[in-house]
């Protein structure tokens, strides 16, 4: 004989396999997204506006200066780039 007790946890058991299951693709894409993102590395940063002459940076105004990046400030003579 079959309590109610005894058909829930059946039914619960059931239900949490069942969802289990349906979870396993999701997760198994979830992980191979990550590991080729892993593969692939980090995306590299859009390039900022051309001011300097070629991409080794920014070039100062002022003194000369390659600033590497996209810094706001010249690194040698701290004026405005
Ligand atoms: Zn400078």
């Amino acid at each position: 004989m079959v309590t109610t007790g005894e058909l829930y946890l059946l039914v619960v058991t059931v239900m949490a396999l069942v969802a289990f299951a349906a979870a396993i693709p999701v997760l198994l894409d979830i992980a191979r997204e990550g590991r080729e993102r892993l593969r692939e590395g980090p995306v590299s940063p859009v390039e900022g506006a051309d001011e300097g002459d070629g991409d080794d940076g920014v070039r100062c105004r002022h003194c000369g200066t390659v600033n590497e990046g996209e810094y706001a400030y010249c690194e040698e003579c701290s004026q405005q780039l």
